[in-house]
């Protein structure tokens, strides 16, 4: 076969996409290979996905097993993997019930059609979707509409209507947007794309409050931080807060595509037998491999770890930039950081995930300002400090042009 190289995605692709200019080849633990055998500590895990760090025995085995068996039935049926998984994932949450999805939009979607359908039952008014700018939710229409950062919905007008957003961690501004026509209120807690920001443990507390007040659906996303990346097996777990609907995705599936929402029988009841689904939910690989992925993460010295882990990180982090003064603060929980650039440094994030893939190193942005960190929560304290070696080395670089 003669050898692709990156040229060849331009050539190819719809360009919605530049991906680096390297081709990925193979990944073991948190590194990872280009087709031209170069290797890279990896900081992004996939944009936080491959949780248990790239060809975990566990994941190889779990699909290896399943796709001996059977890859795909659909949902006219059910299997085993299926049960299990949505089972597991009742018993490590407050959810009594699940819908398994592909994706993070797709999940997103299905909560808020729940939520909407709950809302209308009530009053035909009851339709108003409540969100916070700079969240995001996902690229269908819908979730592209509902999250906060316009850039991502405004070409695509005319948008679905009922959709409101406020100010994130605004206490009194919320207050003012919900009310009887509210149907749900949608929040990340820890916004992760819009640039790794946490909710103040008051600001979730006055959404739950308000969801009370106003017979309102409140749906935690956390597609980014679910599944043990915080170091809780779910975010909310760490706040005062129990949500009605929680949606993940991305380390769900440890890198199989997987998505998921889980809500309560209470919720879940307004949804009845037609009103929603999907070809490929609850396909049997997808969750043979997420079930595998659960029983290694809801271990609590697992969780431990990925605490102790981003302590660490946080700290190498915040050392190394006492010699380059690039960042604000570190911010974040567990191993989902963000280092906000400095006001001398702004919009720069990309060129310092550039400097870094040169020095061996993959790491994220979150928009333009914000590097962001993500990797493996099995990842060797070794190759932390391999990885912030090379972020030292790339911080050089950038800083000397
Ligand atoms: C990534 C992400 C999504 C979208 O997930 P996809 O799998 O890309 O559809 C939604 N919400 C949050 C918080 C995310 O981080």
């Amino acid at each position: 076969m003669d050898k692709l190289s990156r040229q060849d995605f331009d050539t190819y692709f719809v360009p919605v996409y530049k991906p680096a200019d390297f081709v990925i080849d193979r990944g073991a633990g948190s590194r990872v290979w280009d087709t031209d055998g170069r290797e890279y500590v990896d900081f992004t895990s996939g944009i936080a996905v491959s949780a248990l760090g790239h060809a975990h025995p566990d994941l190889l085995a779990a699909l290896n097993e399943q796709a001996q068996k059977i890859w795909h039935v659909s949902n006219v049926y059910t299997t085993e993997p299926a049960l299990r998984l949505a089972k597991t994932l009742t018993e490590l949450s407050f959810a009594d019930k699940v819908f398994f999805a592909n994706s993070g939009a797709e999940a997103n979607e299905a909560a808020l059609k729940l939520a909407r359908k709950r809302g209308r039952a009530q009053s035909h008014q009851k339709t108003e979707i409540v969100s916070f700018r700079q969240s995001f939710h996902g690229r269908t229409l819908f979730t592209v509409s509902v999250g906060g950062q316009e850039k991502y919905s405004q070409d695509f007008a005319p948008l679905p209507p009922s959709i409101v957003h406020g100010a994130f961690n605004d206490v009194a501004g919320a207050a003012d947007l919900i009310n009887d026509n509210t149907c749900a209120v949608i929040v990340e807690p820890i916004q992760g794309e819009g640039g790794v920001i946490n909710a103040d443990a008051d600001f979730l507390q006055a959404l739950r409050d308000l969801c009370n007040a106003h017979q309102a659906t409140l749906i935690f996303d956390e597609v980014q931080t679910g599944v043990g990346r915080t170091g809780h097996f779910f975010a909310y777990m760490d706040t005062p807060v129990t949500p009605d609907i929680l949606t993940c995705a991305k380390a769900l599936g440890g890198g199989f595509p997987i998505g998921a929402m889980l809500t309560t029988d209470a919720v879940a009841k307004s949804f009845s037998v037609g009103d929603h689904g999907t070809t490929y939910g609850g396909n049997p690989l997808a969750c043979a491999v997420a079930l595998a992925l659960a029983q290694r993460v809801r271990d609590p010295l697992l969780l431990q770890g990925v605490r102790d882990r981003g302590a660490y990180l946080a700290d190498r982090i915040e050392k190394l930039n006492q010699k380059h003064r690039v960042f604000g603060k570190v911010r974040g929980k567990g191993l989902l950081l963000g280092a906000p650039l400095c006001d001398n440094h702004k919009g720069k994030a990309s060129e310092i995930v550039h400097a870094c893939a040169k020095e061996g190193l993959l790491c994220l942005v979150a928009g333009p300002d914000v590097l962001r960190f993500a990797p493996s929560l099995l990842i060797e304290y070794a190759d932390i400090d391999e990885g912030v070696a090379r972020l030292d080395a790339a911080l050089t670089r950038f800083l000397e042009v």
